[in-house]
């Protein structure tokens, strides 16, 4: 085919010369319909153009010709003039097309006729880069940069998009509202500082052929001069680019502008290449992420031989049944087609596969895990539940158990406890749902028994927080708590630790602490991680570990009683909380291994927080005063500012020192932040809880779990910055009590965007609309945990948009596991699996 059409463009282009030849000579001879050997000139044309249509049927442009000479015999001097001008316009542009498709069949030609044979059996994960026809020591020293260091690297570098030219709109074209694509040049920038904020505006001029457009990207800040330094060399005048995001009216003008624009800045080559018939194919491109000294094309046509090459060493390796009961494409087929799709459809088809692969890996790994903790570990079967403890315990409480907390405790963590299996089990509940108790509970179970039970949280402040609660709550029991912290005094610490491993302390709460080397339990039976998100992943991985392998003394079921000769295979029950509720398919994807519970309803008469963005900071005082006076107690909340506690430190002291004197002078402030010594951090926390203090001004070291039933009101200073998962987890520091309660969102910026984000936390208090809305503002790869979880971002990005797939891959991976538990049969897949789990491993940080 392509033979074919390279013959017709040069047969084209021949035509075009001639034309253009008897132009001139018809010119030379001032417009006479000169008379040359093959007849006068407009016949001559009229036959060549005969030609040139009868190859393109429906060419506008040879049409246009025919019809322009048809009538030059009739004409005066200056219209003949004008229409020779116009035919040799339409000629130079016909030209210029026919000539770059002919290039380009050039440029792709060498790759289409190397045909060596290769050995499917070769295994491409062992193929060095650098040995590849074309690349050499130096291109592959950049590759290895791009993570590319072996041919399977290379074909598993996926496009980061693709462009599909029929896409690309001309500047002067775009319309208001459209998702629009344009590809043009930088043509200059300017920033400048906006009059009524602290916001930095950067505009960027781009230009194609057809127009210009300005873009503005917005950023915090002071000085223009910075930015407009750092942003020269990002953007730097000259540079073509790719431009896409939705078209809007400016503001004050009538211009047309792009908001929320991503720029790409793409190589000359780039262009040169495939710009010149943008709007005459619908070819799809893809587009890579690149690295100095890796052009796009150059990296485009490696990965085309490449494919070409190697793609019979592409081996399948998911069961068939997996593959035909999700409608999946071959994986070979899906590697040649996210490169170079032919299609649209085949092009999403082939994502599809992809992340399908990297879904149905992961669970498979989870069950795998999910199958060693139940089957090839034993649980401890507690049986001393009909002691007492927990019944005395429930009837001290002064509050009814709600019907969530029930069902979780009787229904779901206690058979757990009293099975032969060990637990593992995630327990989700909304802010101020009322975890706690339940954990409290499960403890109980434990120590009802006889073991000992740990709790582990994130913060020092909660640990001090459960340490006061549990101690009270134990005394009527009659049970030893203990506090382990990580920055204790030797004494202190050397006594608690005496305690865990002598079997007096029956209950201890501590922080990571407790996962450390030197601590040794007498006999451990549960362990709870409350605020489980706040936990780093090898945190989590190193308590799982050391909860779970009895040669660890720590954590570990060190006794000489009846377990002793099957120690190994005792595993301890595992519950771990979290109150970031997210959506229950990102929960299957970060916990896939755990069992899940859910406490999904709030304690009577709770009634729903107030939420008001800030307008006036007089308002909010206002507020906060009535409410002082009421004998209730606020916080007032600042966020860490450029990653930096003392900064952040620093920002919440002077404001406390300012509202001590000015507003607020006539009540008592305390103030609390990372940077204060343990001791003190302790007694201001322990005097607001007395209420000695009415307002805390603090850092985010209040966020998790902080419970002070008093406190009615909270105000969130520069609230823009937070993400809405954190913003709800720092309201639910208030509403702990039937009070009503006020969260106030004071706010640096006025931009719309950052408004619209807060109005969503005006809108509703529930826990999992605001992850879902998080999930769709800031994409999957900023909630916690899904990062460390090992899917590539494409994977990620596919969490949000298709959903589905991960709850069918879930579903694939659970019916192979119980149909085949050993996958025998199956090496390629478990190699996959390997594979992967060592990435995970490797990337946890
Ligand atoms: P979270 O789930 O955020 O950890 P907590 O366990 O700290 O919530 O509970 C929040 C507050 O609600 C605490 O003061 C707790 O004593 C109280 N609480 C817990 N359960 C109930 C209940 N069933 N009825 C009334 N108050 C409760
Ligand atoms: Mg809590």
């Amino acid at each position: 085919m392509s033979q074919e059409t390279t013959s017709k463009e040069k047969q084209a282009l021949e035509i075009i010369h001639r034309i253009k030849a008897a132009m001139d000579f018809e010119i030379k001879h001032q417009y006479i319909n000169a008379i040359g050997n093959t007849g006068d000139f407009r016949t001559f044309i009229r036959n060549e153009c005969r030609k040139a249509v009868l190859l393109y049927r429906d060419s506008q442009n040879w049409q246009s010709i025919f019809v322009l000479i048809d009538r030059y015999a009739f004409l005066d001097l200056p219209s003949r003039m004008n229409i020779c001008k116009k035919v040799i316009h339409i000629l130079n542009d016909l030209e210029e097309y026919y000539s770059s498709e002919i290039t380009k069949e050039e440029i792709t030609k060498p790759l289409a006729v190397e045909e060596e044979i290769i050995d499917p059996s070769l295994d491409i994960s062992k193929l060095d880069i650098q040995y590849f026809k074309g690349v050499g020591p130096a291109l592959a020293a950049k590759l290895n940069k791009l993570g590319v260091e072996t041919i399977e690297d290379l074909l598993n570098y996926l496009p980061r998009e693709h462009i599909s030219y029929s896409e690309i709109t001309n500047i002067k074209d775009l319309q208001i509202d459209q998702d629009a694509t344009i590809m043009g040049r930088i043509n200059r920038i300017s920033a400048f500082k906006s009059p009524r904020s602290n916001l930095i505006i950067l505009s960027i001029f781009i230009k194609d052929t057809s127009g210009q457009i300005k873009i503005n990207k917005f950023f915090q800040g002071n000085s223009s001069h910075f930015y407009l330094k750092q942003y020269n060399a990002q953007y730097p005048t000259g540079a073509f680019c790719i431009c896409v995001g939705k078209v809007k009216a400016e503001k004050n003008s009538n211009q047309k502008t792009i908001h929320n624009a991503v720029i790409e800045l793409i190589s000359d080559d780039f262009s040169e290449e495939d710009r010149s018939d943008k709007a005459h194919t619908a070819k799809i491109v893809p587009i890579y992420p690149l690295t100095e000294g890796v052009s796009l094309l150059n990296l485009r046509k490696i990965i085309h031989k490449a494919l070409k090459l190697y793609k019979n060493n592409l081996h399948e390796f998911l069961p068939d049944f997996v593959i035909s009961k999700n409608n999946l494409i071959a994986y070979d087929q899906a590697i040649e087609e996210i490169h170079f799709p032919s299609s649209l459809e085949m092009k999403n088809r082939a994502a599809t596969r992809l992340i399908f692969n990297e879904m149905f890996l992961m669970q498979l790994r989870f069950m795998q895990l999910r199958r060693h903790y139940k089957k090839d570990k034993q649980g401890i079967k507690f049986n001393c539940f009909e002691n007492g403890l927990v019944d005395k315990f429930i009837n001290a409480l002064p509050f009814e158990l709600t019907y969530a907390q029930t069902r979780v405790f009787y229904q779901e963590i206690l058979p757990d406890m009293v099975s032969s299996q060990p637990m593992h089990r995630l327990l989700q509940g909304d802010v101020g749902s009322g975890k706690t108790v339940v954990a409290f509970l499960s403890l109980l179970v434990a120590v009802a028994d006889g073991y000992q039970a740990a709790i582990m949280v994130p913060t020092e402040i909660l640990a001090e927080q459960h340490y006061k609660k549990f101690t009270e709550w134990a005394q009527a029991l009659g049970l030893n708590i203990g506090l382990l912290l990580g920055k204790q005094g030797v004494k202190v610490r050397r006594e608690v630790l005496a305690g865990i491993k002598s079997g007096t302390i029956d209950i201890v709460v501590g922080t990571h602490a407790l996962i450390q080397e030197s601590v040794e339990f007498n006999n451990l039976g549960i362990v709870v991680i409350d605020e489980q998100h706040r936990f780093g992943v090898k945190q989590r991985e190193l308590l799982a570990r050391k909860a779970s392998q009895a040669d660890d003394r720590q954590l570990s079921l060190k006794n000489d009683s009846k377990e002793s000769e099957s120690k190994n295979n005792i595993s301890v029950e595992k519950l771990f909380m979290t109150a970031t509720p997210i959506p229950r398919t990102l929960t299957l994807a970060i916990h896939g291994d755990l069992d899940m519970s859910e406490i999904d309803e709030l304690p009577a008469g709770r009634k729903i927080i107030e939420t008001k963005i800030v307008d006036r900071k007089a308002d909010a005082y206002k507020l906060i005063k009535s409410e002082l006076d009421k004998g209730n107690q606020a916080y007032i909340v600042f966020p860490l500012i450029d990653e930096s506690e003392t900064l952040s430190a620093k920002a919440a002291t002077v404001e406390y020192e300012r509202l001590s004197k000015t507003t607020f002078k006539n009540y008592k402030l305390g103030l609390l932040h990372g940077k204060l010594k343990d001791d003190q951090k302790d007694k201001i926390m322990q005097e607001f809880r007395n209420k000695e203090l009415d307002i805390l001004i603090a850092t985010t070291v209040i966020e998790v779990g902080v419970d002070v039933p008093d406190a009615t009101v909270i105000m969130i200073e520069s609230s823009e910055r937070f993400g809405l998962a954190q913003l709800h987890q720092l309201r639910g520091r208030v509403g702990r009590n039937d009070k009503q309660s006020y969260c106030l969102l004071a706010s640096g910026s006025s931009s719309q965007t950052s408004r619209e984000r807060l109005a969503i936390m005006e809108k509703t208090n529930n826990g999992f609309v605001i992850a879902q809305e998080d999930l769709r503002i800031r994409g999957a790869g900023d909630i916690v945990g899904l990062k460390q979880s090992g899917l590539s971002d494409t994977a990620l990005q596919g969490l949000v948009d298709q959903e589905e797939l991960l709850v069918y891959a879930r579903n694939s991976a659970k019916q192979l596991v119980d149909t085949n538990p050993e996958l025998e049969g199956l090496a390629r897949l478990q190699n996959r699996i390997k594979q992967r789990s060592a990435n995970v491993m490797a990337n946890a940080g």
